[in-house]
C-alpha cells in the first residue's frame, strides 16, 4: 500500500509535481494492498487466455481463405470442439495450478523488493528491464526444455505440451503441471535479478504469456509485430518443435534463437528450411506451382 493517499501528500514526498501516469496510478492503488495488486496477475492471466487465442480464432472462421497460405501445417485443421477441448483443460489447470500458484507466491515477490510506489519507472526503464527478463527467462527456459526431452522428463512431464503435434493458440499453456510449475522459476529469475515496478511485473507476465500465444498460434502471419525483433524465433520456429515431437532435438528456446544456435540445435530446423527454400526456387523456376509445396510444407522431414 502506498505510503500517501492524496495527491498533495504525494506531490511533497517526491518532491514534484505528478505525471498523468502517476496520477492514475496513485488514484488507483493508494488504498489497495500490495498483495492485491499483485493478485491482479491472476485476472490478466485469465482474460489473456481467454481472449488473445480468439483474435486466431476470429481470422480462421471469417478470413480462412485469406490467410490460409500463412497456416504452418496446412493439412491440420482442428474442430472447434476440439479447440473448446483445449481451452476447457487449459482453465481446469488455471483454477487449480496456475490460480493458487498465484496466491502463494506473493512472499518471493515481496523478497526480491518489486515495488508499488511512486515514481513510475520510465518507458526505456520498462522496456529495459523486459528485455533482462525475457533474455533471462529465454536461456533458463532453454535448458530445462532441453532437460525436460530426456527420456523421464518427456515421458512424465513433456508429453502433455507435446500433444498438439499442430500447435494452436489455446494450447500455449496446455501442459503437465509440473511443468507449469517448474518454468515459473524463470519466469521469476529476471525479475528478482532486476526487480521492478509492479506494473513492469504485470507487463512481463502479460506479454511473456502472449507471446506464447502467438508462438502456438500455428500461423506465420507477415503482419506480427514480432517480426522486427532481432533474433526473434516465433510461430514457424517453435512449430517445427511441435511437429517433430518427442525425439525434437531441434529448437529448444521459448523466445529467441541464440541458444539454439549457440549450442547447435537448431541444425534440423535451418535443413528443413534450406530444403524448403530450394524446392521453391526449383517449382518457381519450372512453373509448376501447384499444391506439392503445401503438402511438403505440412509433412516436414521425418526426424531432425
Ligand atoms: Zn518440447
Ligand atoms: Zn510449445
Amino acid at each position: 500500500m502506498l505510503p500517501y493517499t492524496t495527491l498533495e501528500e504525494a506531490e511533497t514526498t517526491i518532491g514534484r509535481a505528478l505525471t498523468t501516469p502517476e496520477t492514475i496510478w496513485l488514484k488507483y492503488s493508494a488504498t489497495k494492498s500490495d498483495y492485491f495488486l499483485y493478485c491482479h496477475n491472476i485476472l490478466f492471466l485469465f482474460l489473456i487466455f481467454s481472449c488473445v487465442p480468439l483474435y486466431y480464432i476470429f481470422l480462421q472462421l471469417f478470413f480462412r481463405h485469406k490467410i490460409q497460405s500463412f497456416k504452418i501445417q496446412p493439412k491440420v485443421n482442428l474442430s472447434l470442439s476440439d479447440t473448446f477441448r483445449c481451452y476447457k483443460s487449459v482453465m481446469k489447470m488455471f483454477i487449480f495450478i496456475v490460480g493458487p500458484l498465484q496466491l502463494v507466491s506473493y512472499p518471493s515477490v515481496q523478497f526480491i523488493g518489486i515495488r508499488t510506489s511512486l515514481p513510475l519507472p520510465s518507458l526505456w526503464g520498462i522496456i529495459a528491464q523486459l528485455t533482462v527478463y525475457f533474455l533471462v527467462e529465454d536461456y533458463t527456459n532453454y535448458w530445462i526444455h532441453r532437460f525436460l526431452h530426456c527420456k523421464w522428463g518427456y515421458e512424465k512431464i513433456h508429453k502433455v505440451h507435446h500433444e498438439y503435434t499442430a500447435p494452436i493458440a489455446f494450447a500455449a499453456p496446455y501442459a503437465h503441471w509440473a511443468e507449469i510449475l517448474i518454468l515459473g522459476i524463470p519466469s521469476f529469475l529476471g525479475p528478482a535479478m532486476v526487480p521492478g515496478h509492479m506494473i513492469t511485473f504485470w507487463l512481463w507476465i502479460g506479454l511473456r504469456q502472449i507471446e506464447a500465444i502467438e508462438t502456438h498460434s500455428g500461423y506465420d502471419l507477415p503482419w506480427t509485430f514480432t517480426k522486427f525483433i532481432p533474433f526473434y524465433g516465433g510461430s514457424d520456429y517453435h512449430d517445427y518443435h511441435h511437429y517433430v515431437g518427442g525425439q525434437s532435438q531441434s529448437n529448444f528456446a521459448s523466445v529467441f534463437t541464440y541458444c539454439d544456435f549457440i549450442y547447435g540445435t537448431d541444425k534440423g530446423y535451418r535443413y528443413q528450411k534450406k530444403v524448403l527454400q530450394q524446392l521453391r526456387e526449383g517449382l518457381k523456376s519450372n512453373g509448376k506451382r501447384n499444391g506439392i509445396l503445401h503438402s511438403i510444407s505440412a509433412e516436414g522431414p521425418k526426424a531432425d
